[in-house]
């Protein structure tokens, strides 16, 4: 009979839990515990992806899949080629629950609904004997000799041979991972929409183009993608993809800052011109606001004329080249102003966290101090909407737990 082992893991939510599962039926001889701090089990599963939790993102190459994440690109390529959304399919299947995916490759249980992977997880922590203590939060941790000695909200003492923290972006663990020589990035919010308060365009809140090229001169930083008018600024995949790559720098320059869009990114500057100039010869005769050129809505074609001082009413045959090359312009070119930002439909991320040079990819432990292993949010990884923060959850969860059993 191998050894038993103390091994505690702090927080109950999907990197805690996910890892608990693994290491317990990895390691069935040692004794698991998670620690939750709050009364509640994976509190962010259950209101994840408004209600319907979007496990995962349907990409299969890992090499893609990094893209997705603004940071942990580079770490995660080694852990996404032992458990990717593949194996996170699997792992659901295997345990009696289908995914599916949704056209834009956003993954779901087929039931819809988070409470179904919150039941798989809690039969699954009873089947394989993982004990769960609600309202038991680490307070302080200890490292010595043999383990490490922590001070917890309910019991006073506990002592445990090896530790994972998967407590997410909790700034009160980070200091007491300071104190263990963690180097921390500061916290700061992902995944939000941009307010515009004086864009001409807020009046069409509702309507969308399904390609958009959102730009933040200022900051050299540029995402292609859906984009939505809202009644407060924009919004849609690539405002949210724009605010997870400059997260860190929208906040240093208080989100304030200009935004570029260019309706038309898929065409060239030529091409533009060429293609507005055949619809001005075949439709001389017709109102330039009359329908809506290169598919744009007809609502926002007339604001984009407006905005390049072009009456709608007027014939394209009067439309000179000065204005074509405005209203080019426009089209490739809205200018606009960020003045704050606001939370996507509650679903936030927080970029930060533990530095990633100090954690062993391999095993997800740390560095700076043998036995302490990480996973989930914690880390300073954040993705993309779309299923990518919970793969991070499950990826690290499941290296972690497979090899924080092994002494
Ligand atoms: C509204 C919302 C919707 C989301 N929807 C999606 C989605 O559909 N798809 C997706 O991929 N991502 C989604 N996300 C992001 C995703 O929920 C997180 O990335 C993920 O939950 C991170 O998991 P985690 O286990 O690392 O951290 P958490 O889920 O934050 O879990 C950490 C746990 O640790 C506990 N804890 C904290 N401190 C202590 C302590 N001192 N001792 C013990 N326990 C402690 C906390 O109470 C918590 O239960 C959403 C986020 C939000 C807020």
């Amino acid at each position: 009979m191998e050894d038993s082992k103390v091994i505690i893991i702090a927080g109950g939510g999907a990197s805690g839990f996910f890892s608990a599962l693994a290491c317990k039926e990895a390691f069935p001889q040692h004794r698991v515990v998670i620690l939750e701090k709050t009364r509640q089990l994976l509190s962010k599963v259950r209101i994840s992806g408004g209600g319907r939790c979007n496990v995962t993102h349907a990409c299969f190459d890992p090499t893609l899949l990094v893209q997705s994440y603004p940071r942990g690109r580079q770490e995660l390529r080694g852990p996404f080629s032992r458990f990717q959304p593949l194996d996170t399919i699997r792992w659901f299947t295997q345990r009696g629950i289908e995914l599916h995916a949704e056209e834009d490759g956003r993954m779901f249980p087929t039931t819809n609904l988070s409470e179904t992977i919150i039941n798989c997880f809690l039969k699954e922590a009873a089947r394989l004997g993982i004990e769960i203590q609600l309202e038991n939060g680490i307070e302080q941790i200890e490292r010595n000799q043999d383990g490490f000695i922590l001070q917890v909200s309910n019991h006073g003492e506990m002592r445990c041979d090896r530790l994972l923290m998967a407590t997410g972006s909790t700034p009160r663990i980070f200091s007491l991972l300071e104190k263990l020589d963690h180097a921390i990035h500061p916290l700061v919010p992902s995944l939000f929409t941009f307010n515009l308060p004086d864009s001409p365009f807020l009046d069409l809140a509702g309507l969308s183009v399904p390609v958009a090229m959102a730009t933040l001169p200022a900051l050299g930083i540029e995402q292609k993608g859906p984009l939505l008018c809202t009644h407060w600024g924009f919004s849609g995949p690539a405002i949210l993809k724009l605010s997870a790559w400059a997260a860190r720098e929208l906040d240093q320059c208080d989100y304030k800052t200009s935004l570029r869009i260019n309706w038309l990114p898929e065409l060239s500057e030529g091409e533009c011109r060429e293609e507005i100039s055949q619809v001005k010869q075949r439709h001389s005769g017709k109102q330039i606001g009359g329908e809506g050129l290169f598919q744009l809505p007809r609502q926002l074609w007339k604001r984009l004329l407006t905005l390049a001082e072009i009456d709608e009413q007027r014939k394209w045959s009067t439309l000179t080249l000065k204005e074509l090359s405005i209203l080019i312009s426009q089209l490739r070119s809205t200018q606009l102003n960020i003045q704050g930002k606001t939370t996507y439909k509650q679903e936030f991320v927080t970029c930060g966290g533990v530095s990633l040079k100090q954690v062993n990819f391999k095993t997800m432990e740390s560095r700076q101090c043998p036995g302490l292993y990480f996973a989930g949010e914690i880390l300073n990884i954040d993705g993309i909407t779309g299923g990518y923060n919970f793969q991070n959850a499950w990826t690290t969860g499941w290296i972690a737990g497979n090899s924080i059993g092994a002494f």
